[in-house]
């Protein structure tokens, strides 16, 4: 059994400067205005978002692998307004070797190595792992057998979205409310993106990015 000691994403299309012409074209069209310097591009991106005038920030495109465990990809697939494909369990036989003949599991954040809760977590694994092969070992198909497998088996799921709705999921999955694992997770894209576009996303970031720091680093875990 393999384990992942945390989630990893992957930013894997993210056209910045078409993006942004993109966002700054049809915000100026709304004005009839014509570009001027970069500065003055900028401070118009800046003023839609502080305005809510989101529509012209629509007008881009980011994609974004990750990969995480099942729970947390079931909260992704919860945002309507993007486009996904993951990993299927049921096509998926983690038997064979392109495999490596194992599952593989994702560690939850607050299970702390070399603990009781992680000896519990890694035995359950394990028996879960033993329970698949064995099913499949009787015949059982892939799509049958994943029924024992757990929440915190590993998959990859690609998710495209506009950057409106990439700022509507960052804003629920960072904030105190959402799941641990979750926050930390989709922190990273929101640290990617408050760089490339600053004028959408750095107030967030800034906000968010103190908050995780509050409640995951100053703890020393
Ligand atoms: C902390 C937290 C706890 C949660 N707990 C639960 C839970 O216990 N059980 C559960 O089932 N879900 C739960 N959810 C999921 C939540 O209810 C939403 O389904 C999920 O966050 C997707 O968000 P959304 O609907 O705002 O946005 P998206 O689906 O990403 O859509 C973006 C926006 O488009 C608009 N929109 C999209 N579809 C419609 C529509 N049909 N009608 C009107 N406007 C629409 C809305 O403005 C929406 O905010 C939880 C989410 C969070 C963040």
């Amino acid at each position: 059994m393999e384990i992942f000691d945390h989630s990893i994403c992957d930013i894997l299309f993210n056209p910045i400067m078409e993006n942004r012409n993109s966002m700054i074209e049809s915000a100026r069209l709304c004005y009839k205005s014509v570009a001027k310097t970069v500065e003055a591009d900028s401070k118009l991106l800046k003023n839609c978002v502080q305005k809510g005038h989101w529509s012209p920030i629509e007008h881009s495109i980011v994609k974004v692998r990750f990969v995480c465990d099942r729970g947390i990809s079931h909260e992704l697939v919860r945002h309507r307004l993007a486009s996904f494909n993951q990993e299927s369990t049921r096509y998926c036989n983690y038997s064979q070797g392109r495999f490596g003949s194992q599952i593989s599991v994702v560690k939850p954040y607050h299970i702390h190595k070399d603990s009781m809760e992680y000896y519990i977590w890694r035995k359950q694994c394990e028996d879960a792992e033993k329970a698949y092969f064995d099913l499949l070992e009787l015949g059982i198909t892939p799509e049958t057998a994943r029924a024992v497998l757990p929440t915190c088996l590993a998959t990859t799921i690609d998710i495209t979205a506009n950057l409106r709705e990439w700022y509507h999921i960052l804003d629920l999955r960072t904030s105190r409310q959402a799941h641990p694992d979750m926050r930390l997770t989709v922190h990273h894209v929101l640290s990617v993106l408050s760089d490339d576009y600053p004028e959408i996303f750095r107030e967030l970031y800034l906000e968010r990015n103190r908050e995780i720091m509050e409640d995951f680093v100053k703890k020393g875990e």
